[in-house]
């Protein structure tokens, strides 16, 4: 759309439109990507201005003292805006307010927010500033009104730009489905077809991607196929040795090698289980070349017996580092080609054949036809269909996501293939796999390729998992599940809406008489959904108060763990009463939806639209209402012994509660799918141990009967760490003291180091706490700081930390691992406090009940193996140098201490008063780096 068009903004004292007042508003008119003209007007407020709005946009109340109130201000919007069309980046809330004072409430209206998933379907973040950086635009003042309606007016230009480019029947498509859905945006759509001289949406197009091959590229039949050894044939530990060592070839091709000892004991170790098939754990160093220690062992198997061998890992950095740098190196090492392929669930690749089913009719609602014009804006640029490469935002994309993707329920398999032509995106990657010396995945699926009826992995004997530190948590979380009211609704919904499309099939495509009957079947069923999203309501209703009766109370929202107690109480009765009355609904509905699908199959001689797509969806529904029927029986009335339940409360919005489960031991598990099953699995991790022995983790993962290995880091941490201890920190229960001195010792040794330096959390409350006070006393001296609590995800808190000059990074638990900053970009790392879990965490207080003595032989070695991680993230290379901080007394204080101390390598170690961190950390960096 173009002509002239106003972009606006408002800033508020707050975000309820009901409440809240505008304190200012800017516009700006412009003709394609020119300002023509501008309205910056500051407006007295009837309410104080909270100083967060202050500090966010620089609008004091002094500013705002003598401006004009909202009644003068107004008129001068609405005369600037006039009758055309205005634009906002989350039109929803400016309209809010404007809604309020009837302004501009006949104008068109566009949100940039709406339109920018669509057309940037890649786009890691949609907020204006990001949006701004991504379209080359300088934003000069953010949080002030007129420079985000010119950096709005600029976002929406490059939209209706990239619009505009797009092959003209997708824009065709989108502008169908915004009709048929009363999709807001269809004026953008159909404008945009007038610039390519289509002055109507014809009803029959020829649509974009209407073929699997128009999708998707077809395989690599090239790749040779793999046809494994009768047996097993031994790898040389010799010939291991060869390729890490002195005369490596890795020499020529990657810089600065050399051989380390340490490597070369762990990789002909490796070769040593794969030759006599036994399990092992390796606690690998830093520093040791863990990935190549294991890959060249793991290739010169797959390669010599022709089989495949599984590289499982915990975090996609890894799973790239390895695909990307690590094995293309190893190929400099062997004659013949290493084919390595990467596989991960099928609900991460989009399925083509529902995809075009479900674009054969309409959608029904505007969600589905944003979800289908973005996955069409998202296959003009990729034609991968890895889910990775979309930003799905929210439950409800995700949603419609997982209709597309390639799940297995409903999956047509070998004759679907063929008819696809071979185009599947996820049999393609299996096929891939399939023919690969080395497959990588993660530990979840492979939690789900050992619990599920098929098999999708290729048959494998040999097997290592990296990130072995985590596969306890991996598969927890893998195995773990969430329903909440909105999730159940949104099944239920499903259902209305799969029923609804049949009784409009019927009408048009089958004879009347059956038309007519399920016309009243439907209605039926209509009335019982009305029923069951009563019951719903007063189901989560009734959870509430279970956990209002049972709540502890953690650092931020309650939780109820369903314990013997509080399955006894009367609120838990109530709940198991109304799931009684929904369970029943439940049962009839899926019956029903099971002989809607027999109607569909039987009446297949019929000409009635979209039968493949509505059997598939209605199967689908079915399965849906039975999986959330089956988890709701267990949460309520059949727990598994296996299994914890919990209650929990939202962190931010105290509605919503959500219904959780979590495997209790994942040992017994993993001893059934690897240690008994596989010839050899390899475990390794930097951090296996805990104070000199792999028993905790052995028995966390039933891996009893592997052997182990230790390979040290070759490090030399007494010059490279300092680790300083606070002799004057109060212990933690001392809470005000306690924390001063935390804030006290961040902001000192921060402003000394001109920033860098990471601090680890072990809760988001304190992050929070903390967060508050040293940031504006740091932004003092030039220093960012980079918090999860702004909600920004860890990649972009990670790169603005290592791209910034002087800044601080607060990060809380997934920042104890992985973080890989090597360089003087971090040079302090802080521990306010030891890794504890925290005791109302269900998962953790369940598993404390197993044993008697929980803390010694639960709690402690498990926060030690956390604090070995967490102390890992500070020396990355060889030239590292920095301080570590560890402001817990606890660690002085108690006799536990001892433990964390130990479990450090040999550092120098200095205790004195927190006065003197500063000027020690600035001298020991000095120091170390001459
Ligand atoms: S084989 Fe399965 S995943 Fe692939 S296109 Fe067919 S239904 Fe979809």
């Amino acid at each position: 759309m173009r002509g002239e068009l106003v972009a606006l903004d408002l800033e508020t004292t707050g975000l309820d439109p009901a409440h809240d007042d505008i304190i200012e508003i800017g516009a700006v008119r412009f003709e394609g990507n020119r300002i023509v003209d501008e309205l910056a007007v500051l407006v007295k407020p009837t309410r104080p201005i909270p100083s967060i709005v202050t500090q966010l946009t620089g609008i004091a109340p002094e500013d705002v003292a003598n401006a004009p109130p909202i009644a003068e201000a107004l008129p001068q919007l609405t005369a600037f805006v006039g009758s055309a069309p205005w634009i906002a980046h989350n039109a929803a809330f400016d309209g809010a307010f404007l809604d309020r004072h009837r302004a501009l409430t006949g104008n068109f209206r566009i949100d940039t927010f709406d339109l920018a998933p669509i057309l940037l379907p890649q786009s890691t973040r949609y907020s204006l500033t990001s949006l701004t950086q991504l379209t080359g635009f300088e934003i000069e003042s953010a949080h002030r009104a007129l420079y985000d309606a010119r950096a709005t007016a600029h976002v929406y230009w490059k939209l209706w730009e990239k619009l505009l480019v797009l092959p003209v029947p997708i824009i065709m498509e989108m502008a169908a489905m915004a009709r048929s859905s009363r999709w807001s945006l269809l004026p953008i759509f159909e404008a945009a077809l007038n610039e390519h001289g289509v002055t109507a949406i014809p009803t029959q197009f020829e649509r974009a991607f209407a073929a699997p091959t128009d999708i998707f590229d077809p395989p690599d039949l090239k790749s040779d196929q793999r046809q494994r050894q009768s047996s097993d044939q031994p790898i040389s530990r010799e010939t291991v040795r060869q390729l890490l060592g002195d005369n490596s070839p890795l020499a020529q091709v990657l810089p600065g090698f050399e051989k380390r000892n340490g490597q070369l004991d762990m990789a002909s170790s490796i070769a040593d289980a794969f030759n006599n098939a036994f399990h092992l754990l390796v606690e690998a160093g830093t520093g040791i070349g863990k990935s190549m220690g294991y890959l060249v062992p793991a290739a010169l198997w797959a390669i010599q017996n022709q089989d495949c061998v599984v590289i499982s890992t915990n975090t996609i950095n890894l799973q790239e580092q390895l695909l990307n740098h690590d094995i293309p190196l190893l190929q400099s090492l062997f004659d013949t080609p290493v084919r390595a392929a990467l596989l991960k669930g099928r609900s991460n690749y989009l399925c083509p054949r529902r995809l075009i089913e479900a674009r054969r009719s309409l959608p029904s609602s505007s969600d589905e036809a944003r979800m289908i014009a973005k996955l069409l804006v998202w296959l003009t640029e990729s034609r991968s269909g890895d889910r990775s490469e979309i930003n799905l935002r929210g439950s409800d994309e995700q949603f419609t996501w997982s209709r597309f993707s390639a799940e297995d329920s409903e999956c047509g398999g070998h004759l679907c293939i063929s008819a696809m032509q071979r185009v599947c995106p996820f049999h393609k990657a299996q096929q891939n796999a399939k023919n690969a010396h080395l497959v990588i995945i993660n530990h979840a699926l492979l939690m789900s390729n050992a619990t599920s009826e098929t098999a999708f992995l290729p048959s494998f004997s040999r097997i290592v998992i990296d990130e072995g530190h985590q596969l306890e948590e991996a598969i927890t979380n893998a195995l773990s599940t969430k329903l909440d009211q909105q999730g159940l609704e949104r099944n239920l919904n499903e259902a209305a809406r799969l029923i609804q499309s049949m009784e409009n099939s019927l009408k048009s495509g089958a004879p009347a008489k059956y038309a007519d009957r399920f016309a009243s079947f439907a209605k039926d069923i209509y009335a019982a959904l009305r029923d069951m999203r009563a019951l719903t309501a007063r189901l989560f209703g009734n959870c509430r108060h279970v956990l209002e009766e049972a709540a502890q109370h953690g650092d931020s929202y309650p939780i109820a763990r369903l314990d013997s107690a509080v399955r006894s109480s009367s609120g838990f009765a109530q709940a198991q009463n109304t799931w009684g009355h929904l369970r029943e609904f439940l049962d009839i509905l899926a019956y029903k939806m099971k002989e809607a699908a027999a109607l569909l199959r039987r009446l297949s001689a019929h000409p009635i639209p979209d039968s493949d797509s509505l059997l598939n969806g209605i199967n689908r529904s079915a399965d849906d209402l039975l999986s959330a029927r089956q988890q709701l029986e267990a949460f309520f009335n059949a727990p598994d012994a296996n299994t914890i339940y919990w209650i929990n409360q939202g962190q931010y919005e105290s509605d919503y509660i959500s219904l959780h489960t979590a495997p209790l031991h994942v040992g017994s598990l993993l001893e059934r799918s690897i240690w008994d099953q596989k010839a050899s699995a390899v475990l390794t991790s930097a951090t296996l141990q805990v104070n000199g022995s792999f028993e905790f983790i052995q028995q966390r993962l039933g891996a009893e009967i592997a052997g182990t290995l230790s390979v040290e880091s070759p490090f030399n941490y007494r010059d490279s760490a300092l680790v300083f201890i606070p002799s004057d920190m109060p212990e933690p229960v001392e809470r005000d003291r306690y924390q001063q001195m935390v804030e006290r010792g961040i902001i000192e040794l921060a402003a000394a180091l001109d920033g860098r330096t990471m601090v680890l959390f072990t809760s988001y409350a304190h992050l929070r706490q903390t967060a508050q006070v040293i940031t504006p006393r740091l932004a003092l001296g030039g220093i960012i700081v980079y918090d999860q609590s702004d909600g920004s995800s860890r990649q972009v808190l990670l790169e603005g930390f290592r791209t910034s000059e002087k800044a601080v990074l607060l990060g809380t638990k997934s920042f104890w691992e992985g973080v890989d900053i090597p360089g003087s970009a971090l040079s302090a790392l802080v521990i306010p406090r030891l890794p504890f879990q925290p005791p109302n965490d269900p998962i953790f207080a369940a598993r404390s009940d197993y044993y008697a003595d929980s803390f010694n032989i639960f709690a402690l070695p498990d926060a030690v193996l956390r604090f070995r991680q967490g102390f890992g993230r500070l020396i990355r290379t060889q030239t590292d140098r920095g301080v570590v901080v560890v402001m817990d007394a606890r660690i002085r204080t108690k006799r536990y201490g001892a433990a964390f101390m130990e479990a450090l390598p040999d550092c120098t170690i200095q205790t004195s008063p927190l006065a003197t961190l500063a000027d020690t950390a600035v001298k020991w960096i000095k120091r170390t780096a001459n």
